[in-house]
């Protein structure tokens, strides 16, 4: 049995991916946008996949302290790629000339801005996201996008989750028209659930060379977009780690609106 100080235990509430929260006196709903990170999850071909441990158990820690009561502490060893789970890609991913803009650079004002969504999960997998469909599901949700904005764009992908070879390979990709038209727009970060921004059809990868050529980040395997219940006037944001030097980066993802 735990000795404690206090005979008070904080009544830890479980998990739930909604909350609704006072936030500079409103309330605010917030939805996590974020997968599971771990080594059960899908990785993209070719990617490192990700090792977790037992570094020191809590008995291991114990007897290190020797004569205590403490009753120890757990550490893990994580092994893995800073492309895993839902994850930022910074423009060094993509732009091998710009070694300036790895992922701990991304400024703070480009990871919480406002969001819209659209839902593009009519377009068949394996094919690309022209800007027709771009503009069909956009007049569809009936937003238009706005400069200084994170667009998210929904595909279905995220229902494969847990048949892995589906997930990572059944989606469909956006082709360089319609990634220039949303970047036209002023949009400073590009959300989708599929495990790319790119038809895995396609490895001339047309998103990714023309993120490379504005230099703008986009984000992977987002969770949940289907969940926020309005199409705009939401918040969207994300916290990378400042991974120095890094290509990219896990992150929590939300999705936050006045209820
Ligand atoms: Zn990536």
């Amino acid at each position: 049995m735990l000795k404690q100080t206090t005979s008070v235990e904080h009544d830890f509430p479980p998990y739930q991916e909604s909350a609704l929260l006072a936030l500079f006196g409103k309330n605010v709903r917030v939805l996590d946008l974020t997968h599971d990170f771990g080594d059960h999850i899908p990785i993209y071909p070719g990617h490192a996949k990700t090792a977790l441990w037992w570094h020191l158990t809590h008995e291991e820690s114990r007897a290190r302290l020797g004569d205590t009561s403490f009753e120890g502490y757990g550490v893990k060893g994580i092994v893995t790629c800073d492309h895993t789970s839902t994850h930022v890609d910074a423009v060094f991913h993509f732009n091998k000339h710009r070694a300036d803009l790895t992922v701990d650079k991304i400024p703070l004002n480009y990871m919480i801005t406002p969001a819209a969504w659209i839902d593009v999960s009519f377009v068949p997998p394996r094919t690309h996201i022209t800007l027709e469909n771009v503009r069909t599901a956009v007049a569809a949700a009936g937003i238009a996008v706005q400069a200084g904005s994170t667009l998210l764009y929904y595909t279905g992908a995220e229902t494969l989750w847990g048949d892995h070879k589906a997930f990572l390979s059944q989606y469909p990709g956006l082709n360089a028209e319609a990634t220039a038209w949303i970047l036209d727009q002023g949009v400073l970060n590009v959300c989708t659930d599929a495990p790319s921004t790119d038809n895995p059809a396609d490895t001339t990868y047309p998103n990714h060379t023309v993120h490379a050529q504005r230099l703008v980040i986009h984000t992977e395997l987002v969770a949940n977009i289907p969940k926020i219940p309005r199409h705009d006037n939401f918040y969207y944001a994300m916290f990378p780690w400042r991974i120095t030097g890094g290509t990219g980066s896990p992150v929590r993802a939300i999705a936050l609106w006045e209820e």
